[in-house]
């Protein structure tokens, strides 16, 4: 799939830009914060409905709206489909007087075709995979970056998965603060009975799948690191749910057998979790165990290792993006390319024509070498307004 328009109205450092893009590679080129991040931001926002980098949807709105009565920033695009073209919209919409120091509040809208849609139901319509600089955590930072890794990659999959995990996340806090409450002697233990039974169904179906996606993943991610490392070392992935008495065998397992492990596990851990005053097992503590040649990434891969390995995660959830939808995923590169060492680059820029539409952004043309590869189109980006370069 491709993007064949895409608007901005007050987002992030952007007034009004209307971009019309061709299919194939796009070329971002701009100074440092001049607005290519935020605009690979607002196509990923489209895709998945959230930023991958902010920590409050207020702060997507231009900083010069705030002031106004009702500041809303509004990003939409038309959507090029296998399965027909597509007009999405997000609207961020602040609290009038939301400006000043402080956090703006907000809330978002979102709309397809025109038409008020949950947000379920708009996840995945287009599908995205970005690669950006900080893809690195993806490997040696906290489990939660990689949780999030998949809850992102199975959300634009399917709304199913999306409406358990949001399910899932209320049920856990409402778990743990009932926990709490047991603790200071304020409720009875006998609650949980309810929130276990809760927990383990949605719990279930997202070990499930993530299992299932890990599985699919680990070859492509196998496959794409031995192109970018030259083969030199042997990248795995596995997925460590944490599940008590969980074995990879049961990798295959039905939802309903993983429901009654994990209602188990939820009972046989309930005094463990009263005197921590959270829940201890469950998919909101699974995690995924990167390892070259044996070795966990983690703690020992270096830097270009790291590198590499989470390129190689990105191309794998293209691939198995591909395979799952039937069409292909908008594909953006957030400056990575710059970081890469020349063999790497190439490598990279080897399995580019594989996409509908790619959109990389660079400071500088001259950091291709032998000149920037031949684009479908390529623009300038400067203070938040786009021209064709
Ligand atoms: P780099 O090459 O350094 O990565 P960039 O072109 O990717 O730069 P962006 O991350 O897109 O830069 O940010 C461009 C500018 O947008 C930043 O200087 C930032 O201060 C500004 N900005 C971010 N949020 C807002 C906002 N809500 N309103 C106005 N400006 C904003
Ligand atoms: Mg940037």
């Amino acid at each position: 799939m491709w993007i064949r328009r895409l608007t901005l109205t007050q987002f992030r450092n952007y007034r009004q830009q209307e971009l019309l893009l061709p299919q194939g590679l796009v070329l971002l080129l701009g100074d440092n914060a001049q607005g290519k991040s935020n605009l690979l931001e607002a196509i990923f926002l489209l895709a998945t409905t959230r930023s991958e980098r902010a920590q409050t949807d207020g702060e997507l709105i231009h900083w010069d709206a705030l002031a106004e009565a009702q500041p809303v920033a509004r990003v939409s695009a038309q959507v090029e489909r296998r399965d027909g073209p597509l007009e999405l919209e997000v609207i961020v919409v602040g609290r009038p007087g939301a400006g000043g120091a402080g956090r703006v509040l907000a809330s978002k809208r979102l709309r397809v075709n025109g038409v008020a849609r949950r947000q379920a139901d708009v996840v995945g319509q287009l599908t995205a995979v970005l690669f950006s600089t900080g893809d690195l955590e993806l490997i040696g930072g906290a489990p939660a970056e990689r949780r999030r890794f998949l809850d992102v990659t199975l959300s634009q999959l399917d709304p199913a998965y999306l409406r358990a995990l949001q399910r899932y996340g209320k049920v856990v806090a409402q778990r743990n603060a009932l926990l709490r409450r047991i603790q200071e002697g304020a409720a009875d233990a006998d609650e949980l009975a309810f929130w276990d039974g809760e927990l383990a169904r949605d719990g279930a179906l997202l070990v499930c799948q993530r299992a299932a996606a890990v599985d699919a993943l680990a070859e492509y991610v196998r496959e794409a690191h031995r192109r970018l490392s030259g083969g030199l070392e042997e990248l795995a992935v596995a997925y460590q749910p944490r599940l008590e008495g969980w074995d990879g065998a049961r990798a295959g397992a039905q939802t309903k057998a993983l429901a009654a492990a994990l209602h188990q596990a939820l009972t046989a851990g309930r005094r463990r979790d009263i005197a921590a005053g959270m829940t201890l097992s469950g998919p909101h503590r699974d995690d995924l165990l990167f390892t070259l040649d044996g070795v966990a990434a983690a703690s020992f891969a270096s830097r270009g290792q790291q590198r590499t390995a989470a390129l190689a995660l990105r191309l794998a959830e293209a691939r198995f993006m591909t395979d799952r939808k039937g069409d292909l995923p908008v594909v953006l590169l957030d400056d990575v390319l710059s970081e890469l060492d020349e063999g790497r680059r190439r490598a990279v820029l080897e399995s580019l024509g594989e996409w509908d539409q790619l959109l990389i952004t660079s400071t500088d043309a001259d950091r291709f070498d032998g000149g920037p590869p031949a684009a479908a189109a390529m623009f300038r980006v400067v203070a938040g307004q786009i021209e064709p370069a």
